[in-house]
């Protein structure tokens, strides 16, 4: 049966076709409002999805003002160059193992929200986001998909030359200035997918494809990161995995974004999310 988790505010909801129904109204206060707090209880979730038909919607969709699906992850891990046509476009060799960095939690703003360009060389990478549900460490592959709670979109924007001021690159730093980690609109759960390793992930800017692949294109797939991570942390319910992006992004053709331009970024089976674009003022000034 599954569930579809959204933010509408700060309060947990469920979607129920066009229209939602909040969280703690619909569990008669089992669950509090807060989305983070749901993450963990993916089988009472499903459970209450299952009674949405008998509950009065509490608004629209196309009404509500979407705040990400998991709006404060403890730790939000990002992996590069993990699809081969995006390794090849870069001129980089594929990691022996996931190219691992994280994004500050800090970054992560709603499906709608405006990504704000301090240069004129961001750059947009649409990406598989994994939320974990189920607290684990050492998780075997074969158990991976058990910890996930759900799947959303993100993209992880980048600015680039923040990215390469130094050597080895500021990953970090470069991926999370403020707005660089748009989420959503929907958390959908892992046994809503007929096939979750296997789902077409496409980028538009301004409505022009620039990206179009399938996640399962990726060289290390969801459980193998899951796996991979969970050796060095122990995995905590919110904690996302941004399990990076396909070739396309604006680095390999110089086509970056600008002031109003559009990013439309959809995922089989969760949906599509939209951000525009606005310049603000540079991040830095330049030394000559
Ligand atoms: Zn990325």
């Amino acid at each position: 049966m599954g569930f579809r988790l959204v933010n509408v505010g700060g309060r947990a909801a469920l979607v129920h076709d066009q229209s939602y129904v909040d969280l703690e109204t619909l569990s008669a206060g089992t669950f509090g409002s807060d989305p983070m707090a749901a993450l963990g209880r993916a089988e009472e979730l499903s459970a209450l999805a299952a009674t949405l038909a008998d509950h009065a919607p509490t608004g629209l969709l196309a009404d509500a003002v979407l705040d990400a699906p998991v709006p404060r992850p403890r730790n939000c891990f990002a992996i590069g160059l993990n699809y081969q046509s995006h390794a090849d476009e870069s001129g980089m060799e594929v990691p022996a193992v996931p190219l691992t960095f994280t994004k500050f939690p800090s970054c992560i703003v709603g499906p709608n929200a405006a990504v704000e360009l301090r240069s004129d060389a961001v750059d947009y990478e649409g990406e598989l986001v994994v939320v974990i549900g189920t607290a684990g460490r050492d998780i075997a592959v074969t158990d991976a998909w058990k910890h996930v709670a759900g799947l959303t979109i993100g993209q992880d924007i980048s600015d680039r030359p923040a990215q390469f001021a130094a050597a080895p690159p500021h990953f970090d730093l470069g991926k999370s200035f403020d707005t660089f980690g748009p989420m959503g609109p929907v958390l959908v759960s892992v046994d809503s997918f007929d096939n979750p390793d296997d789902l077409r992930i496409t980028t538009l800017i301004n409505g022009e494809v620039r990206q179009d692949d399938s996640t399962a294109m990726m060289i290390f797939n969801v459980p193998t990161l899951v796996s991979y991570l969970s050796r060095f942390t122990t995995l905590q319910p919110g904690d996302v995995i941004f399990t990076g992006t396909p070739d396309g992004i604006g680095m390999a053709t110089g086509r970056f974004l600008a002031d109003g331009d559009v990013i439309t970024t959809t995922i089989e089976g969760i949906g599509t999310m939209t951000n525009a674009c606005v310049r603000v003022s540079d991040y830095v000034k330049e030394a000559n």
